[in-house]
Formats: C-alpha cells, sequence, structure tokens
C-alpha cells in the first residue's frame, strides 16, 4: 500500500531523516516506536506529504506521490491522519465536523454525510454528542471523534501520530478499543505510539526509529523479547 524509498528529509541543515526503505502491506497494523526527537512524527507526515522530503520517493497505491505531476490532494484523501491533539474546528458541531469533508471533497450531500456520520456516531456510541461543540467533550470523545472523522473519508489506510499521548490515563483505553476494533477489521494502520501494550497486542509489525532510521524491526514477541540494537535495549528499559 506504501512503499518508502530511501526518505530522507532535512530541516536546514539538521537531518530528521537519513534514508529510510519500508513496505506498509495492505491490513498490516505498523506500530512505531522510539525516543523523543528521533524522527517519527516527521516520517509519519512524510508518507503524505504533510512534510515534503528532501530526498528519495514515496509510492502510495503504486503512485509515486512525490512526483511533482500528481495531485497530492485526490491521494492524501485515502490517508486518514489523527493527531495527538484532536485538531476538531471548534467553531463547528461534531456533526458538521464529521460531514464537511464529505461533502467538500467527496460530493457527498448533506443527507448522505448526515446519515454516515450518524452511523459512525452509533459505533462509538457517542450519537447523542451530534449537536454539541468540540469543547462540551472530553479528551478521550474529541480523539474518538477524530478517528471517525477520518474514517468517513473512507480511506485506505490510518496514520496515528501519538492519538492518546494528551489523554488523561482514564481515557486512553475507549480509543486504543476503537484502534483495536479498526485494526480487527482490516484497517491498514500505521500507529506512532508509546502504548506497548497496544504493539504487543495488535501490531503486526514494531519498528523502532532512532537517529532518523529505522534501527530494528521485528513481530511484536521478537521485538520486545528478544531486542538486538542497543538502542532498543536502553529504550526498551526505559519504557516496559
Ligand atoms: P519525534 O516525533 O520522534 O519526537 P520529530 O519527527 O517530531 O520527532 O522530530 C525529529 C527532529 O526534527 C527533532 O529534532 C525536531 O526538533 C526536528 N524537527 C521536526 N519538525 C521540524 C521543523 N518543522 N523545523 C525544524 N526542525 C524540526
Ligand atoms: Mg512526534
Amino acid at each position: 500500500m506504501i512503499k518508502v524509498e530511501n526518505l530522507h528529509k532535512a530541516f536546514g541543515g539538521f537531518h530528521a531523516l537519513n534514508g529510510i526503505s519500508e513496505e506498509i502491506r495492505k491490513g498490516e497494523v505498523v506500530v512505531i516506536v522510539g525516543p523523543s526527537g528521533s524522527g517519527k512524527s516527521t516520517f509519519l507526515r512524510s508518507l503524505n506529504l504533510l512534510e515534503p522530503p528532501t530526498q528519495g520517493k514515496i509510492y502510495f497505491e503504486g503512485t509515486d506521490i512525490t512526483d511533482k505531476k500528481v495531485d497530492i490532494d485526490k491521494h492524501r484523501q485515502k490517508m486518514g491522519m489523527v493527531f495527538q491533539h484532536f485538531n476538531l474546528f471548534p467553531h463547528k458541531t461534531i456533526l458538521e465536523n464529521i460531514t464537511l469533508a464529505p461533502m467538500k471533497l467527496l460530493n457527498k450531500t448533506k443527507e448522505e454525510a448526515e446519515s454516515q456520520a450518524m452511523e459512525l456516531l452509533k459505533l462509538v456510541g457517542l450519537e447523542e454528542k451530534a449537536s454539541a461543540y468540540p469543547a462540551q467533550l472530553s479528551g478521550g470523545q474529541k480523539q474518538r471523534i477524530a478517528i471517525i472523522r477520518s474514517l468517513a473519508m473512507d480511506p485506505d489506510v490510518m496514520l496515528f501520530d501519538e492519538p492518546t499521548s494528551a489523554l488523561d490515563p482514564e481515557m486512553v483505553g475507549e480509543v486504543l478499543e476503537l484502534m483495536k476494533k479498526l485494526a480487527r477489521d482490516g484497517m491498514t494502520m500505521v500507529v506512532v505510539t508509546h502504548e506497548m501494550g497496544f504493539a504487543k497486542e495488535v501490531g503486526s509489525r514494531v519498528l523502532f526509529i532512532d537517529e532518523g532510521l529505522v534501527k530494528e524491526q521485528a513481530s511484536p514477541s521478537e521485538f520486545f523479547s528478544n531486542p538486538k540494537d542497543a538502542r532498543l535495549k536502553e529504550f526498551l528499559s526505559k519504557v516496559l
């Protein structure tokens, strides 16, 4: 679904990514872990070209999206992205937040978009919040809305950047449960997270990013029980 070839990203003279090559296959749940500042977010944001690479290529569903001739908006629609800080529109209701993009970008009618939004709200048990504003919701509710808002665009892959890091501890579970449900339903997912339990339970593969490189990757059981890279061992000793 996504193929990354020799991805480099520099901010001025600072090299955040130093040549990552990676493939994400349909239905995989790829979990990315690593120290703060190691390039995890930059890598994730490069996948949909929120960060244009300074070198290297990214293929999405067979198309080289780093090719300047490509209409990136069309491809980006198929890549849902969920951030640490929800990014809901504060002055729009929950229903409007969910229906905006499908109406504008997929030309859905208001009726179609709203009926789909209500289905998605039911999925997460938040139908009664349809006319509420984001400020009236808890962090866990806002993040679940952000996730279903992405789902309303019918993405082929979902990218998550520390979706539970800004949440109070008692709200982490409800967001992880929704993500696990998506994984079980076959959604292709790339997830940057510090939730090692999530990585173990639903990860198809775990990648360790350090100093802008994938230093190690393995199945969750291998990754956690038999780490090889010295920096990964040190990292795991701190987070486990
Ligand atoms: P992580 O998500 O692993 O914590 P990031 O990908 O956010 O790391 O950042 C990697 C490095 O790149 C950090 O040193 C960060 O300061 C730097 N960086 C990220 N974005 C920018 C930017 N827009 N301008 C300058 N430096 C940046
Ligand atoms: Mg980050």
